[in-house]
């Protein structure tokens, strides 16, 4: 089967065709790094580590890029309110200059990619900071000056969105909505509503430029480090659901004008939201769910990239401890059948995967995939150790570590029912009753578990 993406562009499932057959150039727009990134920011991770392997494992050469926005970046996606590192800068009692931003920008970008780890999400193959390419941007605002697009106002250099007729292709064409109006600021000197900054002046902060020191708009971030790093069209672009009406029907709308050329993307795709009490997580909230916060709760941060699994990307999913905690459940009980398999890892069983490529190839239809490797595993005709060669095959894509977690749950996950009778041996043994102690050890034994005592208590093995 063809692999086929829902393309926000086209607003339908499409067979995907990269420019350069057997090449795919994607584009992730990264985090703003003015704080730890919460368990929604992970989301969007997970989606593109997804959309990756599943690529490679369809034989394609992959390269991923994205940009780490440490300026730039207003709270209001839409040019106005305050600029969100000059908040963190703030919040964290941190003198107002470039030095401070790119240092915490770099702090947070460094719990980032542990973050990205930690969900075995395997780093870009380029992560680049918006503040080492205003030059680009420079260049390209430049470009969109010389061809007419741009004009002056008090506050900055603006995008004439009424010069592009087929502006807002990507959420659906129709100009100036009113909804769109209310919702964006007024700002009385722009010429039509969705005009948007591509350069913001700034007299105490920022970088130099022809027209005053300021900062570079978000938006001409990720198209000059998108045309620098992946050319002037590429093939996908992943972002959250939000970015569709502003963030990048702007890029569209700058790269395409200052190029000349159509599309300037050809599949954009876009994960949909995790809520949390029915409300989308988002940093501006200040109280976030981050991943510190799953471990804190002793969860392993797979559980977590299980838990999203069971979702399409394009689904909203509701995030709550208890389903969470059962996807945990769920997680450790397959490691544990692919721990009874034994060690043997025989072949892949060609059926399976052909199923398994199907569901992944369809719009990445993890939870069909998911359904599979249960089938899998339950299945009785396939051979143990062809087994586990297929489920470490799935793993290529899914990446739920079952070469390296299973290794530790067979350690560590140690049942209740032992735990509990341990727990009462050392009592016993507190109380000097070697006995009863000894009688305990024999019953935790006949269960399959070996106790070992030492200094500061005791370590249980599975025999
Ligand atoms: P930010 O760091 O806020 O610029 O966001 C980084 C990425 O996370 C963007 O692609 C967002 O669309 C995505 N994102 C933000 N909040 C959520 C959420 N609650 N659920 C899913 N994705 C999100
Ligand atoms: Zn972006």
């Amino acid at each position: 089967m063809a692999i086929q993406f829902y393309n926000t562009l086209t607003r339908k499932k499409e067979e995907f065709t990269p420019i350069t057959p057997g090449e795919v150039k994607m584009y992730s727009c990264g985090p703003t790094v003015y704080n730890y990134a919460h368990i929604g920011n992970l989301r969007a991770y997970v989606f593109t580590d997804i959309l990756r392997k599943s690529l490679k494992y369809n034989g394609y050469k992959v390269t991923q890029i994205m940009n780490i926005t440490d300026i730039g970046h207003l709270s209001s996606d839409a040019d106005s309110g305050d600029d969100k590192m000059t908040k963190g800068l703030i919040r964290e009692g941190k003198e107002l200059n470039l030095k401070n931003m790119r240092e915490l920008a770099e702090f947070y970008t460094e719990k980032f990619k542990d973050d990205l780890k930690s969900l075995n999400i395997e780093l870009p193959d380029g992560m680049y900071f918006a503040s080492d390419y205003v030059q680009e941007d420079i260049d390209l605002i430049k470009k969109l000056e010389d061809k007419n697009f741009t004009y002056k106002t008090s506050d900055g250099i603006y995008f004439d969105t009424a010069k592009m007729p087929d502006y807002g292709i990507l959420w659906g064409g129709k100009r100036i909505h009113d909804e769109k109006e209310t919702r964006i600021e007024k700002n009385i000197e722009k010429k039509n509503p969705e005009d948007f900054a591509l350069w913001k002046f700034n007299d105490q902060l920022g970088f130099p430029s022809s027209w005053g020191m300021g900062f570079p708009g978000w938006h001409i971030e990720c198209s000059a480090m998108g045309i620098k790093f992946l050319g002037e069209q590429f093939d996908i672009h992943t972002g959250g659901i939000e970015h569709i009406d502003v963030h990048h029907t702007n890029e569209i709308a700058q790269s395409e004008c200052a190029t000349g050329k159509k599309p300037f993307v050809r599949y954009w795709m876009h994960n949909e939201w995790i809520l949390f009490g029915n409300k989308k997580i988002a940093k501006a909230d200040g109280t976030f769910l981050k991943s510190s916060d799953l471990k804190e709760k002793n969860i392993n941060p797979i559980a977590y990239r299980f838990f999203l699994l069971m979702a399409n990307y394009g689904s909203k999913m509701n995030f709550n401890w208890e389903a969470l905690e059962g996807a945990e459940t769920a997680l450790n009980r397959l490691y544990r059948l692919y721990n009874d398999l034994g060690n043997t890892i025989g072949s892949v069983d060609k059926d399976y995967q052909e199923r398994f490529k199907n569901f992944i190839s369809d719009d990445l239809d993890t939870p069909k995939a998911l359904a599979l490797l249960w089938d899998l595993i339950k299945d009785e005709n396939v051979p143990k150790a062809d087994k586990k060669a297929t489920i470490l095959d799935f793993d290529k894509v899914l990446g739920l570590n079952f070469e390296h977690q299973s290794e530790i749950i067979k350690n560590e996950i140690i049942p209740k029912e032992i735990q509990k009778l341990a727990e009462e041996r050392k009592e016993a043994r507190k109380n000097k009753d070697y006995k009863k102690s000894d009688e305990l050890r024999n019953e935790i034994s006949k269960l399959g578990y070996e106790i070992k005592d030492s200094s500061d208590g005791y370590k249980i093995n599975k025999i």
